[in-house]
Formats: structure tokens, sequence, C-alpha cells
């Protein structure tokens, strides 16, 4: 706390992201893709002049919106992208969501999105999940200023397909719904074939976890122009040049290798899916799972002391001190090699 801080920042709670440890620790905490990025990319590094750096970058970065424009079938103009899809999300809030009716959201989903709220004066509901822990659309469609909800949902793993979001859009019309698809490409269905039929739908995504590029800060949006057109106004009050040249190249590279992606995806996957089987044979309950995490917990024995234990193995997992989440880990999913160490160090702890 200072003096020097302006009122509204004394008043903050930031987010706490998931720690990036020093040591060499199997990490298993922050839905890191486990596989490199596409070859192009670093072929793309490699080939960058770095005089170009003497140069601001396309204030635009357009030859990215394209290549995401043609991989998603929609126009340059549907397309915004930011540092990462955090700083999209951070815009969107505030573009869309300073209503006078609250936002919408479900109970659980990405911690980052009250910390928005807070930073920008927005007030928000919540509603409980479903008896599955799924997002309950149904309640969703209250009064409200805006709607915002993973899809799949963080950190629970469970994904609504198409039709039901389209049943939701179909009773919210005169605010924004943000479907936030950060871990889609892991076995979710994309709304993005949605936008054309609805203005007020915006969805997220990211190359930080499909694409392997959690370093590189990379996020977009896609919508109806008027949507885009909101973003980028407030982009360009705020910075102008949100992503690098770097970025800019290596992001088209990445996009441009689908054999890459397909493959780090299905392998993601089938190690999920394996992981999960073996967990439930040590004992613990599995929520299902469409994204490249696991949200886990074990009837016998503590969750946090199961974090401290694998911590002393060398195995770092997530947990949420939150009344909700208190007897779950979330474990993202690595490598077959990763997973079997982390499925031995439970073999020891829950003996
Ligand atoms: C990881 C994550 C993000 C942020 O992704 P970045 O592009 O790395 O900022 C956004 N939403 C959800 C639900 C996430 O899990």
């Amino acid at each position: 706390m200072s003096k020097f801080w302006s009122p509204e920042v004394r008043e903050l709670t930031p987010y706490v992201p998931g720690e990036q440890p020093r040591e060499r620790l199997i990490k298993l905490n922050t839905n890191e893709n486990p596989y490199p990025p596409a070859p192009g990319v670093e072929q793309a590094l490699r080939d960058y002049p770095a005089d170009h750096l003497r140069l601001y970058p396309d204030p635009d970065a357009t030859v990215l919106r394209q290549a995401l424009a043609t991989e998603h079938d929609v126009e340059l103009e549907q397309v915004f992208v930011g540092n990462g899809s955090d700083e999209v999300l951070a815009l969107a809030f505030q573009t869309f969501f300073r209503q006078q009716r609250p936002l919408l959201m479900p109970a659980i989903t990405y911690s980052f999105y009250p910390v928005y709220c807070r930073l920008y004066g927005i007030t928000y509901r919540t509603v409980a999940l479903g008896d599955q822990w799924q997002v309950p659309l149904e309640s969703l469609t209250g009064e409200n200023g805006g709607v915002i909800f993973a899809n799949p949902n963080a950190p629970t793993g469970h994904g609504h397909g198409r039709d039901a979001i389209a049943g939701l859009l179909d009773r919210v019309s005169d605010s924004v719904v943000l479907v936030d698809e950060a871990y889609v490409d892991f076995g979710g269905e994309s709304v993005v074939p949605l936008v054309r039929h609805y203005p007020n739908l915006l969805v997220t995504g990211t190359f930080s976890k499909s694409r392997s590029l959690a370093g590189l800060r990379l996020g977009y949006a896609i919508g109806s122009r008027e949507l885009i057109e909101g973003l980028e106004r407030v982009k360009n009050s705020f910075n102008s040049y949100p992503i690098d040249s770097i970025a800019i190249a290596t992001g088209v590279a990445a996009l441009a290798d689908r054999s890459h992606f397909e493959a780090c995806r299905e392998k993601v996957i089938t190690t999920r899916e394996r992981t999960r089987q073996h967990l439930a044979t040590l004992g613990f309950e599995v929520l299902p799972s469409q994204t490249n995490f696991l949200l886990v917990r074990h009837e016998d024995y503590d969750a946090g002391q199961l974090f401290v234990g694998l911590r002393e193995r060398g195995i770092l997992v997530r947990h949420f001190n939150t009344e909700a989440l208190r007897d779950f880990m979330r474990i993202s999913i690595g490598t077959d090699d990763e997973m079997d160490s982390l499925l031995e160090a439970f073999e020891a702890l829950c003996r």
C-alpha cells in the first residue's frame, strides 16, 4: 500500500497466475503445451531480420489477422488480435461490459473475469454450476449487461456444444455474449461459425495452449464487424502496438502448419484419456475434460497435502484455495513420460 497509488488501485485484488518455478520441475500447473511449437515458428525466428526491429510493427497486425480470418473462415474485419487473450479479454470488458446492468458469469470459471470487473468497476452476478459441473446456460439469460463464460470451461473442463450455445444466443440479444475458447482445440466445439448469425457474439482464442506459444503472448477475438470495431477503438486509445513484429511473423508461421497442430492436440487428448483412466483406478474422481487439463479429487486424501507431496517429488500442479475448489487439483496434460511420473508419485502418496 502506498499513498502514491490512486484510490482505485488500493482497492484492486490482482489475478494470481500459476507459478513459473526456477528449478526444474515437471510443470503441470498452467496448462502450457508440453510439445514445441510448429517447426516453422523456429524458422521464422531464425529468419527474422533484427534490423526490422528499428521500425514499429504494423499497428493492425494485418497479415496475422488475415491468417486467422482464413483459418476461421471469416472476414479480416471480424478479427481482433491482442497481447495474449488476457489482454483481449481486458479490452472486451472495457468495451462491452461497463453497463448499468450486471455482467453474468458462472460461479466457477476463469478467475480473471472478476478481476477485470473490479478493475473497471463492473458489477457482476454469478450463477451456480449445474450438477454435472456444467455451465448453466439456461440461467445466464436473466437481466444482464453482458454474459461471459469459458467453453470448455476452466477449471472444470466441461464444454457445451454449438447448438446449446445458440439456444442461449436466441434468448440474449441485447448484450454481448463472450465465449472464451482458450481450450476448444482439445475436444470442444467452436462457436465461431455462429458469429455470422449473432452480431452480439464475441469469441476469444489464444495461441498459448493448442499452439504451444504461451511465451509469445498472442490472443484474438472473432465477432461481428461492429464488435471488432469497438475493440479497436479502445485498443487504439490505449496501445497502438500490442503485437510486436516478431509475434506477427511467428504467429503466422504457427497457423501455417496444420499437421503439427493436429498431431500435438491429438497426442494431448490421447494422453489425457489414458491419465484419466489411470487416475480413476487410484481412487480419484476425475471430471470429464474437453481441455488439456484434468480436475481431480480423491475421497481419502486432502488435495492440499497431495499438492505438497507432489511438489516434494518435483511435480507442480495447481491447487486453488477457494471454498468451491479446495478439494480439487487441476493437472495439466504433459508428455506421456511426465504423466507416468505423476501417476507413480500418486501411487506412492495414496497408499
Ligand atoms: C489460459 C487462459 C486464457 C489466457 O490465455 P493467454 O492468451 O495466454 O492470455 C484465457 N482464458 C482462459 C479460460 C484460459 O485458461
